[in-house]
């Protein structure tokens, strides 16, 4: 049987970040990939230049076009952009029974441009985390879901637990906004603590970073492989597309999904 992954997701006309990295990241690892397209970008390595949501029912109708013919192994969310299209996934989610749901809670890309408004955390924290497998927030992520401030491992570990606690069944607080010597993970499902670690690389060209780490977790949840497993094999593909990324345009160059 063919691995069936699906992105929910908006669309990067650079191609480095959304649903574009998805797709590329599926089929580098082995994956069939599939869409349900959540906004359009105009956007470049730059920045985001404009945002266009779609109707959440058109949304809700991707994800059930693909889930009743094709079917889904494991899906993954990214920007998502407002509460009425979160409150549309989560209700699709939940009808066509995906079960390996990774939620990539995007907020803000990188040059600042909101991917989220502001009054639709609370939309993510309610509606979706009770149906995620998996989070996967960065620090400031974290701390918007949790209102903690993180600056330490201890930190990362109460808002991993936080996040527990509102329904998901595990998260990866991803440390790459740290400033150490190393970008260090911090994993928890309720039971065990993991730390993953990876030497942090001095690159300017890290855009589609998340998106890239969440849809590896995805193609590898997709082909059965266990959840803290699947999670190595995403921080193995990310660490070595940030260490091989692309120079390309003038701004943060793309991951690249090749290395
Ligand atoms: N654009 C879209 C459509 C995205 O889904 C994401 C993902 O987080 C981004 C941009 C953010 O990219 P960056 O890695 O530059 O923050």
């Amino acid at each position: 049987m063919v691995p069936r992954a699906l992105t929910i997701a908006g669309s990067d006309s650079g191609g480095g970040a959304g649903i574009q990295a998805d797709l590329k990241t599926f089929q580098e690892l082995g994956a069939f990939g599939m869409t349900a397209l959540t906004a359009v970008t105009a956007q470049n390595t730059l920045g985001v230049s404009g945002v266009w949501p779609l109707p959440p029912d058109a949304v809700a109708k991707q994800i059930e076009a693909v889930a009743t013919d094709i079917g889904v192994d494991a899906a993954k969310t990214g920007m998502l952009f407002d509460s009425a299209i979160i409150e549309a996934v989560a209700e699709a989610v939940r009808r066509h029974g995906i079960e390996k749901l990774v939620v990539d809670p995007v907020m803000i890309a990188k040059g600042g441009a909101p991917l989220l408004k502001a009054d639709a955390v609370e939309a993510l924290r309610r509606r979706l985390l009770p149906q995620a497998l998996l989070v996967t927030p960065n620090i400031p992520e974290a701390e918007a879901l949790t209102g903690l401030a993180i600056r330490t491992r201890a930190d990362m570990e109460k808002a991993a637990r936080a996040i527990v606690a509102m329904g998901a069944k595990a998260v990866v607080v991803k440390g790459g906004h740290g400033d150490g010597e190393t970008a260090d993970d911090l994993f928890y499902d309720g039971a065990r603590v993991e730390v993953l670690s990876a030497p942090r690389v001095a690159t300017r060209n890290t855009h589609g970073t998340g998106c890239t780490f969440s849809a590896a977790v995805t193609a590898a949840l997709a082909k059965g492989e266990d959840l803290l497993d699947a999670v190595r094999i995403g921080k193995a593909f990310i660490t070595a597309a940030i260490r091989e990324a692309l120079n390309l345009g003038g701004g943060h160059g793309p991951t690249n999904h090749w290395a």
